[in-house]
């Protein structure tokens, strides 16, 4: 019976391999789904629920009935996300948000959007 020879393979000589270690650093999974989320504009858990009012936001004493709103455009805690594209609805600063993923991962890991 022949013996299959597999050529052996190289390691980074693919131009897949090579065009991946050219990409900036690789987000966690977590942080992924962090920015997936944020532009996606999703409710909290809590919104589904029925009779859901408001709740109090994780990072400051306001109440809210709509947390990501908040999060997004009032909350002392992203603060330096407003400052950099002024007043805009939440899609927008989101959207914008898409040319500098890295502070808005910066200021999503000091202070997580709501769940
Ligand atoms: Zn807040």
């Amino acid at each position: 019976m022949p013996v299959v020879r597999h050529r052996g393979r190289q390691p980074g000589t693919n131009k897949h391999e090579q065009q991946r270690a050219l990409r900036p650093p690789q987000r966690s999974r977590a942080e992924e789904v962090i920015l997936h989320r944020l532009r996606l504009g999703y409710l909290t858990l809590e919104e589904l629920k029925d009779g859901f009012e408001e709740r109090p936001c994780e990072h400051c004493p306001h109440m809210t009935p709509h947390p990501l709103t908040h999060y997004l455009l009032s909350c002392p805690a992203t603060e330096r996300l407003r400052q950099c594209v002024g007043p805009e609805n939440a899609a927008a600063l989101v959207r914008q948000f898409q040319k500098n993923l890295p502070l808005l991962l910066e200021v999503a890991r000091a202070a997580p959007p709501p769940r």
